[in-house]
């Protein structure tokens, strides 16, 4: 399990997240950014500051986000 990026963080993208992630496993890509799945520790700090609620738990990503959930673990198995 670990916190997903989702679609909305395409429009905001101030990297907020970044800042309070005590792992540092927050990214930034090309359009928006991404959290590693192996590193994320669960601990909720990312979900709670991100402006335009891009951010979910794996389990509660919403049905039109899922691919998201795929597409935050590819972005580190590329780069
Ligand atoms: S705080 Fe939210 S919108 Fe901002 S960079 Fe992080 S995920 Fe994207
Ligand atoms: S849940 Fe915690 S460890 Fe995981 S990405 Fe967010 S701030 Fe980092």
């Amino acid at each position: 399990m670990a916190f997903v990026i989702t679609s909305p963080c395409k429009e905001e993208k101030a990297g907020e997240c970044v800042e309070v992630c005590p792992v540092d496993c927050i990214e930034e890509g090309k359009d928006m950014f991404y959290i590693d799945p192996d590193i994320c520790i669960d601990c909720g700090a990312c979900e709670a500051v991100c402006p335009v609620e891009a951010i979910f738990m794996e389990d509660e990503v919403p049905d039109e986000e899922h691919e998201y959930i795929s597409l935050n673990r590819q972005f580190f198995q590329e780069n």
